[in-house]
């Protein structure tokens, strides 16, 4: 099977709204097949994944963003970050010996939480917007954050099966004037989404079967797929920011140190010809400056 990921676009043509329509259901695949999550973390991420595509697809420039949920209940942690070619990554975190129990909910999972929004242009001051998870699911403490950082109507739908993950954004362009019925009115007609329709129709099917009476442009479609961005170079320069002796201790010990990729599972193992090499870099580094 030949299915790949796919991000669309449209623009409706009497309304001053845009959207997007975006299905992830292999990179959720990609991005849960090595870890052993609970059911409940599996769907949050599937959804955390659509959801980050569909802010990246909003960017105006080069660089990524991180959408990051935090709290004091059994899941500590659960984090996606994408860039502007939509490739992207995640992982969640648990409390040691905690349980998820099945049909847990964003609350009884996240405890007391919060969503912490970077964006990190690849030129330009990175940007961070914090809100309380105060909503009941994911796509409503995201409308909330757009309302707070951006003033700018957005609705997100979001759905998962056990078989995939997608949603579509809709969002009132700025600096134009839209009527709040007209908006409410796209809105309603997007929420008639079934998650088995967006799931398994094409694109264009869905977007007829919505839409039909409006007049909407689609643009071409941009592929979406899992990558990590770790490498050994970044690993190395991780490296350099730990104490030398608890590195050296280490080395003494295993004979090696053993870094490891939580996003994709990848091993960078560094020896002591290794490590001597990182740490004569730096030394260079530093004399080339003055
Ligand atoms: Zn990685």
């Amino acid at each position: 099977m030949s299915v790949q990921d796919q991000l669309h676009r449209y623009l409706f043509e009497n309304v001053a709204v845009r959207g997007e329509l975006v299905n992830v259901s292999h990179t959720w695949q990609d991005i849960i097949r090595n870890h052993d999550y609970a059911e409940p973390v599996k769907t949050l991420l599937g959804e955390l994944l659509v959801a980050t595509s569909l802010l990246t697809a909003t960017l105006k420039f080069d660089g990524d963003i991180t959408v990051q949920l935090q709290g004091d209940g059994p899941l500590t942690l659960a984090v996606i970050n994408g860039n502007n070619r939509q490739e992207l990554r995640g992982v969640a975190r648990v409390k040691e010996g905690a349980e998820i129990a099945p049909g847990s909910t964003l609350k009884e999972m996240t405890g007391n939480g919060y969503l912490v929004i970077t964006i990190t242009p690849e030129k330009g001051e990175r940007y961070q917007g914090v809100v309380g998870l105060e909503a009941d699911t994911l796509a409503g403490c995201l409308e909330d954050y757009f309302m707070r950082s951006e003033q700018l109507p957005t609705r997100l739908f979001i759905r998962t099966t056990e078989q995939g993950a997608a949603g579509i954004l809709l969002q009132v362009l700025p600096a134009q004037e839209t009527s709040q019925d007209d908006f409410n009115h796209l809105a309603m007609l997007t929420e008639t989404v079934k998650a088995e329709e967006l799931i398994t129709l094409p694109a264009n099917d869905v977007l007829w079967r919505l839409y039909h009476q409006e007049e909407a442009t689609v643009y071409d479609p941009l592929p979406v797929m899992f990558k990590c961005t770790c490498s050994r170079q970044r690993c190395g320069e991780v490296l350099k920011t730990l104490p030398e002796s608890e590195v050296d201790e280490i080395l003494e010990e295993d004979g090696k140190i053993d870094m490891h990729c939580d996003y994709c599972g990848t091993h960078y193992v560094y020896d002591a010809v290794d490590i001597a090499a990182i740490r004569n870099e730096s030394v260079s580094d530093s004399d080339q400056l003055h």
